[in-house]
C-alpha cells in the first residue's frame, strides 16, 4: 500500500514506463486509467493471496452466491474507496495534473445483467468482502453485456455491447483451472460391482475456463472472488480441417463458444431459447466442478467427506436461473464421488438454497422436457427421479388429493418447473421483501409452505450503501460525516441520528446545497447530451428502472399528459415547475414497453417544444440507463417513482438508492416501499392507489372493469383518447398497443383505476415541496433512516440465517 502521496506518485509515474514505455505527458487518458487500475490490481492481489491461503488453511465454510447476471458497473472508483486509498489517489493526481473522474469514465460498465436481479448480486458481493465474509460469485462472462441503448426519433436502438474491446483490468484468466461441461449424447446404466454407474456417450465437451475478478471488501484485508465462465474449446474440429472444409471447422468451434457469448436482455421475460438453458447449466455445471475440486483438496476426498460438504460450502441460487446445480451436485456427488441416492440427496438439499424473485406468472421458468432430455439427458434422469420420489412423499401425506399434488409436481404438462424443483432441492426459500415473502406464502407457493412450513423466510433486498451513498454522492458523504461523524460508513444504522438535524436550519440549507449541485451536473449532462435546457429549481421527478407493464411508466406519462392538457387550458395555472425525468430499456422484443418509450419521447418532444407553458414542465428520457448513469441520476433526484401495481413488483432496490440519496418517494404499498414507509413514516413519503390484497382480489375474483373509470373520469378519457386521436404527432395507431393495453384487455396493471389517486399524490407532493422548510425535512429524514437498506445488513441476515457462515479476519499481506 502507499504510506504517501508521494510514493503514490511516483509508483504511478513508474508503471507507466513499465507497462507502455512512456512519460506521463505522452500517455492518453486510456493509457492512465489502464496504469492506475494495474497498479490497483497489484494492491489488490497482494490481499487476495492472503484471502484465499486463510480461506483454505482455517477450513472456515464458504459460500457461493449462483446468479447469472452481475451488474458491476465500474470497478475503479469502487476499489479505490474500499481500499481507503480514493483521497489520496486523487489527490496525487491532481498534483500530476490529472482529473481521477476523467480517468473512472474511460472504463467500460461491466453490464453483465439487465437490471434490479444483477445489480443485487453485485451489491450482495460488496458487502460479503466488507463483512469479511468468505463469499463469492459464479457467473457467466458474456463476450456482450447488456446491450447499449441509443433513442432515433424517439425508438429504442439497440447497440452491442462490446465492454471487451479494450481488455479487462480487473480479470485473471485462469486457464489451468478449466473445466469439462458436456451436452448432449446418451446415458447408459450399467451396472458394476453392484452398483448403477451412469455412462455418459457421443456428448459435446465445452471448455469451461473461468475469469476471476477479484471483490475487494471495505476496510478490511479481504479480498473475494467473482468467478466467471467463459466458454472456449481446444477441441478444433481437424477431421474438417485436414479434408480442407476450413469454414466448416470454424464454425464449429464458434458454436461451441457460442455459450457464452451473449446476456439475454430480458428482464422479468425469461426467453425459452436452447441456448439460454445451456448457458444455465453451463456455468453452474463448471462452477460447481471447481467448488467439489476445491473442498476435495482442502476436506479430502473420501465419498464419506463429500456426504458433509454441506459443513463447509453453501451454495445460493439467485433466482431459478441456476436450478440446476440442485440435479448437477446429485450427479457429481452419486456419479463421480460415489455417494448413494440418499446421502446425495441429504447434503444437496441442506447445501442449497434459493431466492425468489418475481411472482408475475409469465416470468417464471420452465423447460420443455424433450429440451432438456435431449441437451441435458442426465440432469433430465436425476429431475425424474427427484420428482418420482417426491411425489411419491406427497401421496403418502395427501392421498388422493390429485390436484394439490399436481401442482406442486416437478414436471407436469411436459415441462420441468424450475422453481418447484429449486424449492424441493433446497433447505431454504426466500422472498425479498416482507410483502412478496407473505405473497409466496398465502399465494404462489401456499402448497409448498404446507407442506415445508419451515423453509420459507424474508430477506429484504438492500443497496451497498458504499457505491450508493459514499461514492456517488460524495458531498451528501462529506456533509453527513462534517455533521455526525464516519461512523456510518461501517454502520450505516448510525445514520439514524442526522433526525435530530432533520429541522435544523443550517444543516438544512447545507442538504439543499448539496442537492442543486448535484442537479446541475445532471441538467449540464442533459443539455450537452441532448440539448434540452431544464430548470435546475424545479422539482426533478425522476422514474428509471426497466420499461415494463407491472412497472406503470404509462401511469407516469398519462399524468404528465393531464398536467399538459391543464396547462394548456390555463396557462396561469400555478403549478410547481417539474422536470420529469425517465431512463430505461425495454427487453428487445417486447414490443409494448419499446411503444411506451415512444410515448415517453413524444410527450418529452410535444412539451418541451411547446413555448405557451412557458418551461414549467420538461419531459427527458435518457438514454442508456446503466450503473453509471444511475450514479450520476440518484443524487439529483427530488422526486423518485416507485408506482408499480402493488404485488407485481417483488422489492425494489432502486427505491433504496433514491431514498439514501435523500428523494422523496411517490409511490403505492409494494415491495419494500411498505418497509421504507415503516422506516420513515407516512409523513416522509406520498402513498397512493391499492394495496396488493385489493389487487390479488381482483385477479382472482374480478370486479374491476377499465371501461368504468374511462367513461366515469373525463381527465382519464381525454388522455386515453389522446393516445389514438391525432393530437400526438404520430401515425394514428403508434400507440394503439398502449391504448388495446388499457382498454381491451381491461387494464392488466390498473393503471386508470390508480390513476385520480396518483394525480391527487402529485399535487400532495407539489405543494410539500413548496414548503422547503418541510420538505427539506423530509429528504433528511429518508437518508436518517436508509440505514436498514443497506445490503451490510441484508447480507449479515442471510450469514446467519441461511448459509451459517462466519467472517473470517484477512492479516495485512
Ligand atoms: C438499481 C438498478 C436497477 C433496479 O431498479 P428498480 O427500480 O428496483 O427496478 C436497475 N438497473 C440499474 C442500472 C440499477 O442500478
Amino acid at each position: 500500500m502507499f504510506k504517501s502521496k508521494e510514493q503514490f506518485k511516483e509508483a504511478f509515474i513508474d508503471k507507466m514506463q513499465t507497462l507502455f514505455g512512456q512519460s506521463l505527458d505522452e500517455s492518453s487518458t486510456t493509457d492512465k486509467y489502464v496504469a492506475l487500475s494495474t497498479l490497483l490490481r497489484e494492491v489488490i492481489s497482494k490481499r487476495w493471496y492472503q484471502s484465499n491461503k486463510q480461506y483454505r488453511a482455517t477450513k472456515e465454510k464458504q459460500v457461493y452466491y449462483f446468479s447469472m447476471e452481475f451488474l458491476l458497473g465500474r470497478l475503479l472508483g469502487s476499489n479505490l474507496f474500499n481500499l481507503g486509498l480514493t483521497e489520496l489517489c486523487s489527490e496525487g493526481l491532481s498534483e500530476l495534473g490529472i482529473e481521477l473522474d476523467q480517468l473512472e469514465a474511460v472504463e467500460h460498465d461491466a453490464g453483465l445483467g439487465n437490471g434490479g436481479l444483477g445489480r443485487l448480486a453485485a451489491c450482495f458481493l460488496d458487502s460479503m468482502a466488507s463483512l469479511q465474509l468468505p463469499g463469492h460469485g459464479t457467473g457467466i462472462r458474456y463476450r456482450h453485456g447488456m446491450f447499449e441503448q441509443k433513442i432515433v426519433d424517439g425508438y429504442q436502438i439497440e447497440l452491442p455491447d462490446n465492454w471487451l474491446r479494450d481488455g479487462y483490468v480487473w480479470e485473471m484468466r485462469k486457464a489451468d483451472r478449466a473445466v469439462t461441461v458436456k451436452f448432449g449424447g446418451h446415458v447408459r446404466l450399467e451396472e458394476q460391482g453392484g452398483r448403477l454407474i451412469a455412462v455418459h456417450e457421443n456428448y459435446e465437451p465445452v471448455l469451461a475456463v473461468p475469469y476471476d475478478v477479484p471483490v475487494v471488501g471495505a476496510n478490511c484485508n479481504t479480498v473475494n472472488t467473482l468467478r466467471l465462465w467463459s466458454a472456449e474449446t481446444n477441441h478444433f474440429d481437424f477431421s474438417s480441417f485436414s479434408k480442407g472444409d476450413f469454414l466448416k471447422a470454424v464454425e464449429h468451434k464458434y458454436s461451441l463458444e457460442a455459450t457464452s457469448q451473449i446476456l439475454y436482455p430480458d428482464d422479468n421475460y425469461p426467453e425459452g431459447k436452447t441456448l439460454r438453458l445451456k448457458q444455465q447449466y453451463f456455468f453452474v455445471s463448471a462452477g460447481l466442478q471447481s467448488i467439489v475440486r476445491r473442498y476435495k483438496r482442502t476436506h479430502g476426498a473420501a465419498p464419506a467427506a463429500l456426504a458433509r460438504i454441506h459443513e463447509k460450502v453453501a451454495i445460493h441460487i439467485n433466482d431459478t436461473h441456476p436450478a440446476l446445480a440442485v440435479p448437477e451436485l446429485m450427479r457429481i456427488l452419486m456419479d463421480e464421488e460415489g455417494l448413494g441416492w440418499d446421502e446425495a440427496w441429504y447434503t444437496t438439499r441442506k447445501t442449497i438454497s434459493y431466492t425468489n424473485h418475481t411472482i408475475l406468472p409469465e416470468a417464471l421458468e420452465k423447460w420443455p422436457i424433450d429440451l432438456v432430455q435431449a441437451l441435458l439427458p442426465r440432469m433430465y434422469m436425476i429431475i425424474h427421479e427427484i420428482n418420482e420420489r417426491f411425489c411419491a412423499d406427497l401421496w403418502k401425506k395427501y392421498p388422493n388429493q390429485w390436484e394439490r399434488i399436481r401442482d406442486m409436481a416437478i414436471i407436469g404438462d411436459c415441462y420441468v418447473r424450475m422453481a418447484n424443483l429449486a424449492v424441493v432441492g433446497s433447505h431454504s426459500v426466500n422472498g425479498v421483501a416482507a410483502v412478496h415473502s407473505e405473497i409466496l406464502k398465502k399465494e404462489v407457493m401456499a402448497n409448498f409452505h404446507q407442506f415445508y412450513p419451515h423453509r420459507f423466510n424474508n430477506k429484504t433486498n438492500g443497496v451497498t450503501h458504499r457505491r450508493w451513498l459514499a461514492k456517488a454522492n460524495p458531498k451528501l458523504a462529506t456533509l453527513i460525516t462534517e455533521t455526525i461523524g464516519s461512523g456510518w460508513l461501517a454502520h450505516p444504522n448510525e445514520l439514524a441520528s442526522l433526525h435530530r438535524y432533520a429541522h435544523d436550519p443550517a444543516f438544512q440549507a447545507g442538504i439543499k446545497a448539496v442537492k442543486q449541485a448535484n442537479k446541475e451536473k445532471l441538467a449540464h449532462y442533459i443539455q450537452n447530451k441532448m440539448n434540452i435546457a431544464v430548470d435546475v429549481n424545479s422539482i426533478f421527478d425522476v422514474q428509471v428502472k426497466r420499461i415494463h407493464a407491472y412497472k406503470r411508466q404509462t401511469l407516469n406519462a398519462l399524468h404528465i399528459l393531464d398536467l399538459y392538457n391543464r396547462l394548456k387550458a390555463d396557462p396561469n395555472l400555478d403549478i410547481e415547475p417539474r422536470t420529469f425525468i425517465f431512463g430505461g430499456k425495454s427487453a428487445t422484443g417486447y414490443y409494448l414497453a419499446k411503444r411506451i418509450i415512444k410515448f415517453i419521447n413524444t410527450l418529452a418532444h410535444v412539451i418541451n417544444n411547446d413555448r405557451a407553458i412557458g418551461g414549467k414542465i420538461k419531459v427527458a428520457f435518457l438514454e442508456n440507463y446503466s450503473v453509471s448513469l444511475a450514479e450520476l441520476i440518484m443524487p439529483a433526484a427530488d422526486v423518485s417513482e416507485q408506482i408499480s401495481t402493488a404485488s407485481r413488483e417483488a422489492s425494489g432496490t432502486g427505491n433504496m438508492k433514491f431514498m439514501m440519496n435523500g428523494a422523496v418517494t411517490i409511490g403505492t404499498l409494494d415491495g419494500a416501499n411498505i418497509e421504507i414507509r415503516d422506516e420513515v413514516g407516512d409523513d416522509n413519503i406520498v402513498i397512493f392507489g391499492l394495496t396488493a390484497d385489493e389487487v390479488l382480489s381482483y385477479y382472482k375474483h374480478g370486479g374491476y372493469n377499465a371501461l368504468d373509470i374511462y367513461h366515469g373520469n373525463p381527465r382519464v378519457r381525454t388522455v386515453v383518447d389522446q393516445l389514438m386521436n391525432g393530437f400526438l404527432p404520430v401515425s394514428p395507431d403508434e400507440f394503439h398497443s398502449i391504448h388495446h393495453s388499457l382498454m381491451r384487455t381491461n387494464d392488466e396493471y390498473f393503471v386508470l383505476k390508480d390513476f385520480p389517486d396518483y394525480a391527487a399524490a402529485q399535487e400532495t407532493v407539489a405543494s410539500l415541496y413548496r414548503d422547503q422548510s418541510r420538505w427539506q425535512a423530509m429528504a433528511i429524514n429518508n437518508i436518517a433512516f436508509s440505514g436498514r437498506f443497506a445490503s451490510d445488513r441484508t447480507v449479515s441476515e442471510y450469514a446467519i440465517g441461511i448459509w451459517g457462515t462466519k467472517p473470517v479476519v484477512i492479516r495485512e499481506s
